[in-house]
């Protein structure tokens, strides 16, 4: 039976007042698990104005209050993880053994990395050329963010906002997408009770529609957006002057250089690839491997691809679930058609998986000897999928790597420091990880893309949800 979702706005669970109810399907299961009411535009208006009214008493909390509240919302996130997980995986499709509980207590780590951060948030006391002045900084918050999410990891990128954002006095209204807001909603039964004010944080989940109407709303300071490249840039177009934190699509490339350990090179692009079905914003989305190194590179990479267990994402033995949606599988089509089209040879898998619950099943594929060219090496596939390109030598390589707009995670494979410096310094990306996967990942790295690419730019710390003000006092004439 398909549960009746609840809003959450004001910090009260609602149906809201508007017309349309979206149908959750399981990409799992292909079961219609819930019905999730679609807010209105009064009902936006209503989040927004009680984000305005709890924030504008918030504001005054301490520092060290507002981390007490934080680490009250993590101890009972905590409490409901299982839950939590359970939700994740049935309405977006990632393990639930191998990824989503681990993914949920991860995602709980926002609240705690925040609650530390904002005790030591300090400002400046700056010299001043008058002796009769004084000078500080102080970090104030921004106002009322709009949270703009996506659904690959629906829980925690909403949390990358609304951890920072309140602990640096903010109000957080998300918009998670219309098919994946359930284990969210879920999470924010903690929010009331850890006692968080009503209104502080509201919950609208919807599509293109509602994540517009906050993003042009007059009450909205602030917008986090983490999604696509193109939606970011309709976004920026129609935002005004608002604060922005933009975090966007990459196509991160591995190197692997002739003095790798070119087993642990294979071993980790293929995770890097296959990882939530490789629906992630660093995902191994191509290898560029030295032509030295290239077969046993390929050798290494098929034995370690035997390790890919598709699968029912409850099953204990299962590490790569089905995709997420349609699109993403079409896409997945599409970019494998054109790089056969384009002579490029399918290693291992290559299409759909049959004989599941649905056809979002995709068998974890890599393909050889891709051109430059091809859709698959240009563009984010967001699919398990390692294409396998070669470089002649290491300027090759690099020059490879940054014919891209999308620099926002690269990884690369050596055994020399000076190698891993010569290549930190040419590649343009957000950031760059020496011998581990693409898919490296801390709570607490910064991150974000580099400039001039379509990957926006990420938050580095907690001083990004804040504005700075400067205060100066005159005290007369001090002598
Ligand atoms: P998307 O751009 O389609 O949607 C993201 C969010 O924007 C959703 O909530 C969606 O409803 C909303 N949206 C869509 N059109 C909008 C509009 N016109 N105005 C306002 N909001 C709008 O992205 P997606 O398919 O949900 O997510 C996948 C993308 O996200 C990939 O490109 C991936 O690389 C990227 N991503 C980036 C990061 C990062 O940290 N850089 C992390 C995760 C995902």
């Amino acid at each position: 039976m398909a549960q009746d979702l609840r809003l959450y706005i004001a910090g009260e669970w609602t149906e809201g007042t508007g017309d349309d109810v979206h149908e959750l399907i399981s990409p799992a299961t292909g079961e219609h698990i819930a019905n999730v009411p679609l807010p209105s535009r009064a009902d936006i208006d209503r989040a927004v104005a009680a984000a305005r009214e709890a924030q504008d008493d918030f504001r005054h909390w301490s520092a060290f209050e507002r981390a007490e509240l934080l680490l009250r919302v993590a101890e009972m996130v905590g409490e409901n993880v299982e839950e939590i997980a359970r939700i994740q995986t049935l309405e977006q499709g990632k393990p639930y053994h191998a990824e989503s509980l681990g993914d949920i207590t991860e995602a709980n780590q926002y609240f705690y990395n925040a609650a530390e951060d904002v005790k030591r948030l300090e400002g400046r006391v700056i010299p001043t050329s008058d002796r009769n002045k004084r000078m500080f900084t102080f970090h104030r918050p921004v106002g009322v963010w709009a949270a703009i999410t996506p659904w690959n990891f629906p829980v925690t990128i909403p949390l990358e906002y609304v951890g920072p954002g309140l602990a640096a006095g903010n109000a957080v209204i998300v918009k998670p997408p219309e098919f994946t807001p359930w284990g969210l909603l879920k999470l924010a039964e903690a929010f009331d009770a850890a006692g968080v004010p009503k209104g502080l944080v509201s919950i609208i989940p919807g599509g293109a529609a509602i994540g517009e109407a906050l993003v042009t709303h007059d009450g909205i300071d602030g917008i986090g957006f983490t999604g696509s490249s193109a939606t970011g840039r309709k976004i920026i177009s129609m935002m005004g002057i608002k604060r922005s934190i933009m975090e966007m699509s990459g196509n991160g490339p591995t190197i692997v250089t002739e003095d790798a350990n070119i087993d642990a090179a294979a071993q980790l692009a293929v995770f890097g690839a296959y990882f939530n079905a490789g629906q992630v914003c660093c995902a191994t989305e191509r290898v560029i491997v030295l032509d030295a190194v290239h077969d046993e590179f390929v050798e290494h990479a098929l034995k370690a691809a035997q390790d890919v267990r598709l699968g029912e994402p409850f099953d204990e033995v299962t590490n790569m679930g089905p995709l997420n949606n349609e699109p993403t599988a079409a896409k997945m089509d599409r970019h494998l058609a054109d790089a056969a089209d384009r002579g490029a040879e399918i290693l291992t898998g290559g299409g759909r998986a049959p004989g599941f619950p649905t056809d979002l099943y995709y068998d974890f594929t890599m393909i050889d000897r891709v051109p430059e060219e091809a859709m698959v090496a240009r563009e984010e596939s967001f699919g398990p999928v390692l294409p396998i390109l070669t470089a002649h030598d290491d300027a090759d390589a690099a020059a490879m790597a940054n014919r891209t707009h999308l620099g926002l995670q690269a990884a690369v494979f050596t055994s020399s420091l000076k190698k891993a410096f010569w290549y930190a310094d040419r590649v343009r990306s957000g950031t760059v990880v020496i011998n581990d996967s693409t898919d490296f990942w801390e709570t607490f790295q910064p991150f974000g893309g580099a400039a001039g690419t379509d990957t926006g730019w990420g938050r580095g710390s907690l001083v990004e949800f804040t504005d700075p003000q400067t205060l100066v006092i005159d005290l007369g004439n001090v002598q």
